[in-house]
């Protein structure tokens, strides 16, 4: 028999679990290591030898190996054995790199990996989908990606959109009764949900019947495993460039070769020296510490709360210039209280903080008892019916905390009906729950059908003042039902607009009684022609930190906005307090976004800070309107509704804790937190990043241009050979490696914040990097050659080279610092990056070890320095930033 015959209790008994306890730890944990992880299998990965030897394989490096093979073979055997030692070295540096960097990708990966709400040993916890066994009872909401196979057990207007597996996008209303045919397709297995599948509305709990590979999805896992590996513009970009760097290095490489052989060396050092000269000038590891700089900016920002799915969004995050943030929970707390009611035409006020249920109600400053207001308790009643939220006590060493499971804005209203005396319970001891038709923020009201121990059905409604009153013919007035005449309405109408212009969120109750047995069908049947019973109005303080960051934001040249489904005056009112919303600033509603055309909306909505009672798809449309303005948008959401924006923002960004995983799925950075602030900290950490990358590719260029023009103008100065190959491996190695590994570390400077967001279409070299590579690079040739042609005039051959070894080597190692900096060298303290400080002095120290320590001498061709040679030069290495410093100090007055 197949899984869909079964009957619930058959699924149980089978699956020897319990549909409403669920399994017990200590036998999932059995289990788990017995079936293996729910997880399909992934596509073969590249083996850490097989990524070690791939650094071999660059075209330069195999022609250096066979050059110092042939070198060995002329008996050259020490040369030949340092120069391997030297190729290995920096092959293992470049595996480190890039095995570092599929790691943290990988770490990122499981970050972002889907979680399951399952019932272990009585109690709902959230765990991660790979540890979901065979038995577990599984909870779905609206917006979960199925984690599992599952028999449902219970729904609740459960939709599952199932195209993944069967292709039909139109999703499938389940439930969970048995049913019958031999050879069901997965479409009419009504009573199933599927892995990888997405509810879209409604709820509903499963037993899940099988995990990984066994799963629907595992059986056609390979038609659809696809790896995700997404090179961010700047990689792109770098690859273009890597192809002209490479032909422009061979071109210059060649030329000191042939002006070598020219002015009289021989061939076979000049070649030697060449293939040496174009390993060390070919940038070939620039790719790979890109992606770790890039790796480890991520993990900095994991521990900012900010977590990117997808890599290309680190360097979009530096160009954004407008943020659109959801309202409630990201600029607020989302920790709701009730504090003021309205109903019959009088306003109350409730006392108390948080969720614990203690607290008076007065009538302005005389405490009353709600039980003399019949209004006043069926408003605060029929708000506790409506909702699913618990508020749990939890004793703690200095007394009781209240904690609340469940959705805030409910967490209020059922708070406030215990202040009053009314207990939670009455949901299941007076009343049956017969139907609901969940909250969607489309419609902004819910409703249930419920039945009292009379047997009398009601319909209660509760949702949006605006969208309640609309559906409401009459209203509770004096006790009576009353016809809701024009001025009633208007009252209705003030009172809201009272309570939402002190920044209130407000939420409508209203009842209609059925005919008993009567069920209505739909919503729109059940929604309308209501009583209207009164209003909640509750708090929800602003985050503290969020005004800090929005003028931050502000700064950086990045405007914030507020779109929220709330009340446009609550939003104002909002928006004012956290200075979103300027004297001058536009406010636009949901029913005028709606009748604007899209070229309307792109004429004003530069000028527009808040979008009030706003629908998922309005998102869309102020996005494209954005987008049309030239704008790089970065935009929140949280509901399997906001997807589509989101995947439309240039940088959709989801909550953490409130996300759906549909709306994950679709983001490129979430919010572990749900934290507006975070925002902030992933833009500075993405601008940062972006500033480091261009900081060592400034750094690895310039060193390069300065090696290459070493070796040419000797040449061209009929000078013998300045640097032995030797030394300029390892210049590439150690010099130009360690400290540019450090640079990609390297902390934000002050302004990163203070100036205008960077152009999305800027390139690699833009603001004046070309010039500042060439010139460095430049100055840096000049000095070397200046202290080798000197050198040589007092002192033999080997003396002059270890001076230009030694001055390219320290002029590199200060120009290092001048690269932190896009002003100068002097705008930073040189002792603020610790790595950079270790890099420099470590090569320091190693180039030491190479001039004084005797067996390094002969392969290095070294000779010890006197004291006044280091004087000279240390005069020489720093020319090149003194120099350039003052004639940036001087241009500038
Ligand atoms: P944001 O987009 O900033 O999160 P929001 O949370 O205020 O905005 P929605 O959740 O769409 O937006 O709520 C819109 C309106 O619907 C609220 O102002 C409130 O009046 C009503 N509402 C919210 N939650 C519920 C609920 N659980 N039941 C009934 N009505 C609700």
């Amino acid at each position: 028999m197949k899984w869909y015959e079964h009957s619930i209790d058959d699924v149980e008994k089978k699956m020897q679990t319990n549909g409403s306890s669920g399994l017990l730890e200590n036998i999932a944990k059995k289990r788990l290591e017995k079936h293996g992880y729910n997880a399909l299998n992934e596509a073969e990965k590249t083996s850490p030898l097989l990524m070690f030897l791939a650094q071999f394989r660059d075209f330069m490096v195999m022609v250096l190996l066979a050059a110092t093979l042939i070198s060995g073979l002329l008996g050259e055997y020490i040369d030949a054995i340092a120069i391997l030692l030297i190729v290995f070295l920096n092959g293992i540096l470049g595996f480190i790199q890039e095995f570092k960097a599929e790691k943290s990708l990988q770490a990122l990966k499981e970050l972002s990996a889907p979680k399951v709400r399952v019932m272990r040993d009585g109690v709902w916890k959230d765990i991660p989908s790979k540890e979901v066994v065979v038995g577990d009872v599984v909870s779905i909401s609206s917006g979960d990606r199925i984690g599992a196979d599952l028999r449902l057990i219970e729904v609740k207007g459960l939709y599952i959109e199932e195209s993944a597996l069967t292709g039909e996008s139109v999703p499938v209303q389940k439930h969970s009764r048995p049913l019958t045919g031999a050879d069901l397709t997965l479409g009419d297995q009504e009573n199933m949900a599927f892995m990888g599948t997405m509810a879209v509305k409604g709820s509903g709990v499963g037993i899940v019947v099988s995990t990984g590979m066994n799963t629907e999805m595992g059986k056609i896992a390979d038609l659809i495993q696809k790896t995700e590996t997404m090179a961010t513009p700047l990689q792109r970009k770098l690859e273009e460039l890597g192809k002209i760097l490479i032909a422009v290095s061979l071109v210059l490489t060649s030329l000191v070769v042939v002006v070598g052989v020219w002015k009289g060396h021989d061939l076979y050092s000049m070649f030697l020296a060449g293939v040496s000269l174009a390993v060390a000038a070919i940038p070939e590891g620039l790719p790979a510490i890109v992606t770790v700089a890039l790796a480890m900016g991520v993990q900095k920002m994991i521990k900012r709360k900010a977590v990117i799915r997808k890599l290309p969004a680190v360097e979009t995050l530096g160009c954004a210039t407008v943020i659109c943030s959801d309202k409630t929970g990201t600029l607020t707390q989302n920790k709701m209280m009730v504090t003021h009611l309205w109903s019959e035409g009088k306003e109350w006020q409730v006392s108390g903080s948080g969720y614990e249920p203690i607290g008076e109600f007065y009538d302005e400053d005389r405490a009353i008892q709600v039980e003399q207001y019949k209004s006043l308790q069926q408003l605060l009643t029929f708000g506790l019916l409506c909702s699913h939220a618990v508020i749990r006590e939890e004793k703690t060493k200095k007394g009781s905390r209240y904690i609340l499971d469940g959705d805030p804005t409910e967490g209020a209203l059922v708070t406030a009906a215990m202040k009053a005396g009314i207990h939670p319970k009455l949901r299941t001891s007076d009343f049956q729950i017969i139907k609901e038709f969940p909250f969607d923020s489309n419609r902004k009201m819910m409703s249930i059908v419920i039945e009292d121990q009379s047997g009398q059905r009601y319909i209660v409604v509760k949702g949006a003042p605006d969208v309640v009153l609309a559906n409401s013919n009459r209203i509770l007035w004096n006790n009576k039902q009353t016809p809701m005449t024009a001025s009633l309405e208007k009252q209705v109408r003030e009172a809201t607009e009272g309570l939402a212009s002190q920044a209130l969120r407000t939420i409508a109750v209203a009842y209609k009684p059925l005919r008993s047995s009567q069920i209505p069908n739909h919503e729109n049947d059940a929604e309308a022609n209501l009583t209207f019973i009164g209003l909640q109005g509750m708090i929800d303080p602003p985050r503290a930190e969020v005004q800090q960051a929005i003028r931050n934001c502000h700064e950086a040249g990045i405007k914030t906005v507020m779109i929220t489904g709330d009340h446009l005056t609550t939003a104002k009112a909002i928006a004012r307090d956290l200075t979103i919303l300027p004297k001058e600033g536009q406010t636009l509603d949901g029913h005028a976004l709606s009748t604007m055309s899209t070229s309307e909306l792109e004429k004003v909505v530069n000028d527009v800070y808040v979008y009030a009672r706003v629908s998922p798809e309005h998102k869309l449309k102020i996005v494209k309107a954005l987008q049309a303005n030239g704008h790089i948008v970065a935009m929140t959401g949280d509901g399997i509704n906001d997807a589509p924006a989101i995947k439309a923002a240039n940088i959709g960004i989801a909550m953490g804790i409130t996300g759906t995983d549909v709306t994950k799925e679709a983001s490129s950075l979430v919010l572990s937190d749900d934290n507006f602030t975070t925002i902030r900290a992933a833009i500075e950490e993405g601008r940062n990043i972006y500033e480091n990358i261009r900081k060592f590719i400034r750094y690895l260029l310039a060193s390069n241009v300065g090696e290459i023009l070493v070796m040419l103008f000797a040449m061209l100065m009929a000078l013998p050979l300045p640097l032995v190959p030797i030394q300029i491996l390892w210049v590439n190695l150690v010099t130009d490696g360690l400290p540019a590994m450090a640079l990609g570390l390297d902390p934000a400077e002050g302004n990163v914040m203070k100036r205008p967001p960077r152009r999305p279409d800027e390139g690699v070299f833009a603001r004046g990097m070309a010039w500042k590579i060439i010139s460095r690079g430049l100055l840096i040739g000049i000095v070397t050659v200046i202290g080798f042609a000197y050198t040589l005039q007092y002192e033999e051959l080997l003396k002059a080279q270890t001076v230009a070894f030694s001055i390219l080597v320290c002029a590199q190692l200060i120009h290092v610092f001048d690269c932190r900096s896009e002003r100068s060298i002097f705008h930073r303290n040189p002792f603020e990056n610790f790595y950079l400080v270790l890099a420099v002095l470590s090569s320091l120290l190693l180039l030491i070890v190479v001039i004084y320590y005797p067996p390094l001498q002969t392969i290095f061709h070294t000779t010890p320095l006197s004291i006044r040679e280091w004087i000279f030069i240390s005069a020489l290495s720093a020319f090149p930033m003194v120099a350039l410093a003052g004639f940036t100090f001087l241009t500038k007055k």
